[in-house]
């Protein structure tokens, strides 16, 4: 393996391990599931949002380290973001992930770390579970309340 692929799956292993931002936000305004039946994945996304920033987001469930070391990396990427902009990241995420286009893996930072997840196909679903559900929270599927 070489130094780049034992550094990814060492930050997937890391967060699968201790995943950040791992709880529920009780005075969220937003939140959607994502399910993965091929795998047992499920995923609880919570965001709060103020005007067009997340300015909290964290996850809940349970399932495989692929799928819980993305909501991981995806929470601490998108906190603090314009929704435009975690659009945007979202959609870079699954060009990366689909080998759609070559994507620069350094604005990614650590969600590079997934790259390795386009060789197997099967787990590109793992992988991307989390940021459906975060597309769909964005878009207003269980809206809280607006703060
Ligand atoms: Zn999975």
């Amino acid at each position: 393996m070489s130094d780049l692929a034992e550094l990814y799956q060492e930050i997937i292993l890391d967060h699968n391990r201790s995943p950040r931002n791992f709880h529920e936000i009780p005075d969220c305004t937003c939140w959607a599931e994502g399910n993965n039946p091929r795998c047992g994945d499920e995923v609880k996304v919570f965001l709060r949002k103020k005007g067009d920033r997340l300015i909290e987001a964290a996850f809940q469930g349970q399932g495989c380290a692929i799928s819980r070391a993305s909501a991981s990396l995806m929470t601490i990427k998108v906190k603090g973001r314009l929704v435009g902009e975690v659009l945007a990241l979202s959609e870079k995420v699954r060009n990366m992930l689909m080998g759609v286009k070559e994507e620069n893996l350094e604005d990614l930072g650590d969600l590079a770390a997934l790259s390795g997840v386009r060789q197997f196909p099967a787990r590109i679903t793992c992988a991307l579970l989390a940021w459906h559900a975060l597309e769909k929270a964005m878009d207003g599927r269980h809206t809280l309340g607006v703060e």
